[in-house]
């Protein structure tokens, strides 16, 4: 990041790579707190260009695209691990990036991730990069067997993989993913899973969010509960810990989700990081005082990080396009929101999307309560109405 003098102060404009829901929650802080915004993706239904002051219209890697956001921007950040470094480094040439394309580089790299949390002193599970015949026949089978091979690259949502139990079924899960640089990692045994979102400053400054315990269904993020002691298996200070060495092993500005698994004897694995808010965190828009987006806006404008202060018991449930159907006439039907509303503590959070498809992340409630009881029982309630 180039070196800027103060801080970027409200009324100057704020950009940002990438369309989708996180940049659209991006825009909202940002103009919450005065910014002007500007989105650069190529779809002119993307969720953050429908409510951006500006939108860019055009791939990642269009230079002209680029330097326009660039000029019309006190800084830019990313709200899209996929989008190319090389783009970020462009950008960097003229105005400050948050975070920095380097880390960005690492984090888009499965095999590159794991060597910087080793490099961190954070156990992560066994595993190998196999990129050739020569790597693949070299997988020590006895340690990495049953496990999941991933795509070392643009993997999501449990995208881009296949678990494997044997050496043949390995041999085919690398051919169905085309072949690509992959790495395969051993099945650990999960007792749960659960992140840290941490953000830090220009000046190395460090705040976080409490440790978020996270439920998927088929690969994706289900429901987050954050509250005391609903991970009573976990050392709640070592994954703190482990995040904030990982943020500042990168020297990272902005805000970094660290993904763990909790196995059966308790041990904490790191799984992957995020450099940018997560689909875990958003809760924070209820049940902290300050949330990951405003927290995202303070980094890249080199604010000042006040450390969020939970404020209460906080359940996030995502709402998938599986929970919209079609009427007989063919109109798409929505979960019933006033039914959904009129329970206590309900949050409602959509994206703006007008297509529903089966996996879609369409939006997510957020529940809070006065204690972790009254927010289980109100998220039980709105779950059943859900369907
Ligand atoms: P994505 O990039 O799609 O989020 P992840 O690597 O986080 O990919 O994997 C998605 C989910 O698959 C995890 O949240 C976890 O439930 C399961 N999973 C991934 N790796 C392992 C593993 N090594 N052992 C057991 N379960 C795993
Ligand atoms: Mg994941």
């Amino acid at each position: 990041m180039t070196a800027t003098t103060g801080p970027i102060l409200p009324g100057q404009t704020l950009g940002v790579l990438g369309g989708g829901q996180l940049g659209r929650m991006f825009v909202h802080a940002a103009q919450a707190m005065g910014y002007a915004t500007a989105v650069l993706d190529p779809d002119a239904q993307s969720p953050a260009g429908l409510v951006s002051h500006r939108h860019i219209r055009a791939a990642y890697d269009d230079s002209q695209a680029l330097a326009e956001l660039a000029g019309s921007c006190a800084a830019v950040t990313t709200e899209f691990e996929n989008v190319p470094a090389a783009a970020l480094q462009m950008l960097a040439r003229s105005v400050p990036v948050a975070p920095a394309a380097a880390a960005v580089a690492i984090a888009q790299d499965r095999a590159a991730e794991k060597a910087h949390f080793v490099r961190c002193g954070v156990p992560v599970a066994p595993h190998a990069l196999i990129d050739s015949e020569q790597t693949l026949a070299a997988v020590d089978a006895q340690t990495l067997l049953p496990g999941i091979l991933k795509t070392a690259r643009l993997g999501y949502d449990g995208k881009g993989q296949v678990r494997v139990a044997t050496r043949a079924e390995l041999a085919d899960a690398w051919q169905q993913l085309a072949r690509v640089p992959c790495v395969l990692e051993k099945m650990l045994p999960l007792r749960e899973e659960c992140s840290v979102i941490v953000a830090r400053g220009r000046d190395g400054a460090l705040v976080h969010l409490p440790v978020q315990r996270n439920l998927h269904r088929d690969g994706i993020l289900a429901v987050t509960e954050v509250f005391e002691g609903n991970l009573p298996s976990v050392g709640v200070d070592k994954a703190l810990h482990a995040a904030k060495s990982i943020a500042q092993g990168l020297d990272y500005v902005g805000v970094l989700c660290v993904e763990f698994f909790v196995l059966e004897d308790g041990s904490l694995v790191v799984n992957e990081m995020a450099p940018r808010p997560h689909n875990s965190g958003h809760w924070s828009q209820n049940g902290a005082d300050v949330s990951q987006f405003e927290l995202q806006v303070r980094c890249m404008a080199g604010l000042p990080l006040a450390q969020p202060r939970q404020h209460s018991p906080a359940i996030m449930l995502n709402l998938l396009g599986d929970l919209w159907h079609r009427a007989p006439d063919g109109s798409l039907v929505a979960p019933p929101w006033q039914q959904v509303l009129a329970l206590p503590g309900c949050h409602l959070h959509l994206y703006g999307k007008t297509e529903a498809k089966p996996g879609r992340k369409m939006g997510h409630l957020n529940v809070t309560g006065a204690t972790p009881e009254a927010a289980r029982a109100t998220a039980l309630q709105a779950a059943a109405l859900l369907g």
